[in-house]
């Protein structure tokens, strides 16, 4: 199979990058190389910049309604494809065509989200702040914006970022994972289509050097980063240093609660589909379990039994695949070498994932889901973000127990409890230190209009992505207060 062409969107040109090293972007069902990302450097982003600031001045001057129907169009393009664009997400991405189904409806929904502008860049104004004064405040965009996106939703997290951004008038820099170019190259060429104007968006490639030229580049403004924890920090640093606006998403730790009066079935589902959806590659992932009491003799074994169901297998061709590839073949190591070590520790594999093989995709990158049991803080699978798909059961005796267990982490992105008790699902939302919660749901995801909103080392900044919080933080308020002295000529009221 030739390569599939990876190539950079500045100024509304598209042209291949030259001269650069390369990085390959992998098919993982079967192992195959299908591009190469180039991996470009300042050169390419200070192009890629100036023409972004370019087109501001025209696009900052678009009414917001105009470019609302610019995304309304594009909207009804990605709809059109969609199905073109969930086979994209597969086959860089490796997981399963309904999970690529619900990466694209998700970063679809941030721009539906974005097509109300008008409504969501109104200001506020208050008259007779004094007397005779009145007082206005209104949103204008930054400039120049950038965005550098993760591996793990290849459609969804690069949507979370411009659509909106561009509403709000700012133009923008997107440079996505090295490792899943393509599917944010398909949705470049659809908003050109879409009629968005040169330079509006642009799409540079790389990996730190990209980034490092975005960092320190004097014309950005802000930068919205989404990634693992050390780079979301390295990036927050830099970036503020550097006098801009820093979004930074990191990793993530994420608690799922079993109470001992949980509905054992819906239970056992909802805990397989948090830790196991993805192949655990999603920073929502619920990878441990606490059964609380009793719920190891109940829920424990429900959950083993789905668990040993699931099919694994080569996503971008079997459609009864139920969990999909890990990334990269290093990815697959990595997990295989931490399950490893939990084991060596004294946790007990109920479902070992190391021993899963596909025969009919021998060259995948495929670790099975595995269940870890007498998980204890400490262990290699509870210090790291395995990002792949690793639950570690830990027993504990009670709710107050599990809930400091949690709470020690040093991450906060998620944490769920599974109960019918609506007084321990209370005590749980109001103590857990965590920024997304779920009651009797394991991936508790924010949809497109409520911030994204992790804690601790889960995020760096102060304004989240998605809904009003990136509203206000792609825009700056100028407030203005005014007063009259008197009435000018012509006015029926001036000889007053
Ligand atoms: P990553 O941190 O390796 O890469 C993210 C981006 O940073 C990529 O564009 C990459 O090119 C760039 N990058 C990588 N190394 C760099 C370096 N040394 N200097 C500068 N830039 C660098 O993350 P990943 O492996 O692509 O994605 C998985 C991680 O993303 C997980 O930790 C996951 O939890 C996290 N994630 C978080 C959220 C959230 O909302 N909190 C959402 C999705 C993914």
């Amino acid at each position: 199979m030739p390569l599939l062409p990876c190539p950079l969107l500045i100024g509304g040109e598209w042209t291949a990058a030259s001269g650069v090293p390369t990085a390959p972007v992998h098919n993982p069902s079967i192992g195959t190389v299908i591009a190469e990302t180039p991996l470009c450097g300042p050169g390419v982003v200070d192009q890629a910049v100036r023409a972004a600031a370019a087109a501001f001045p025209a696009w900052m001057e678009t009414p917001p309604v105009e470019r609302a129907r610019i995304l309304f169009r594009l909207k009804v393009l990605l709809e059109d494809h969609f199905e073109e664009l969930a086979t994209s997400v597969t086959t860089e991405h490796g997981k399963t065509l309904a999970e690529a189904r619900g990466d694209v409806r998700r970063g679809l929904e941030n721009i539906e989200y974005a097509c109300g502008a008008p409504s969501l860049l109104m200001g506020e104004s208050l008259e007779n702040v004094a007397r005779g004064i009145d007082c206005d405040a209104i949103r204008q965009p930054l400039g120049v914006v950038a965005g550098i996106t993760p591996f793990n939703f290849p459609a969804m997290v690069p949507l979370w970022m411009w659509p909106l951004a561009i509403a709000c008038g700012n133009t923008f820099v997107l440079k996505p994972s090295e490792k899943v170019p393509l599917t944010t190259i398909r949705i470049g060429q659809l908003a050109c289509q879409a009629g968005l104007p040169p330079g509006v968006l642009n799409i540079v490639h790389g990996g730190r050097e990209a980034v490092d030229a975005i960092l320190v580049h004097p014309v950005v403004k802000a930068v919205s980063f989404v990634g693992s924890t050390p780079i979301a920090k390295y990036v927050h640093e830099v970036g503020t240093k550097h006098g801009k606006r820093v979004q930074a998403a990191g990793g993530a730790k994420n608690f799922v609660l079993v109470m001992p009066d949980a509905d054992i079935q819906p239970t056992a589902t909802g805990v397989m589909e948090a830790a196991f959806g993805c192949a655990g590659e999603r920073c929502m992932a619920g990878s441990t379990a606490v059964a609380i009491g009793k719920a190891a003799d109940t829920v424990l074994p429900a959950l083993v039994d789905v668990v040993s169901k699931l099919k694994v297998g080569p996503a971008d061709r079997d459609p009864e695949a139920q969990m999909g590839a890990v990334i990269s073949r290093e990815h697959q190591a990595r997990v295989c070498d931490l399950i490893t070590k939990a084991a060596d520790a004294g946790a007990a594999p109920l479902t070992d994932g190391r021993t899963t093989r596909v025969a009919s995709a021998p060259g995948g990158f495929f670790v099975g889901p595995t269940v870890l049991d007498h998980v204890r803080p400490g262990m290699a699978t509870m210090q790291e973000e395995v990002f792949g798909p690793v639950l570690n059961v830990v027993r504990m005796d009670d709710l107050d127990a599990a809930i400091d267990l949690a709470n020690a982490s040093p991450y906060g992105n998620g944490a769920a409890i599974f109960t019918r008790s609506g007084k321990a699902a209370r005590e749980f939302r109001h103590r857990i230190q965590a920024g997304m919660v779920g009651i009797n749901i394991g991936v508790p995801a924010p949809m497109a209009f409520f911030p994204f909103s992790g804690w601790h080392a889960s995020f760096f900044g102060d304004l989240h992505l998605q809904g009003r919080e990136s509203v206000a933080f792609y825009t700056q308020q100028k407030v203005t207060t005014t007063r009259w002295f008197s009435f000018g000529e012509g006015t029926i009221w001036a000889d007053r």
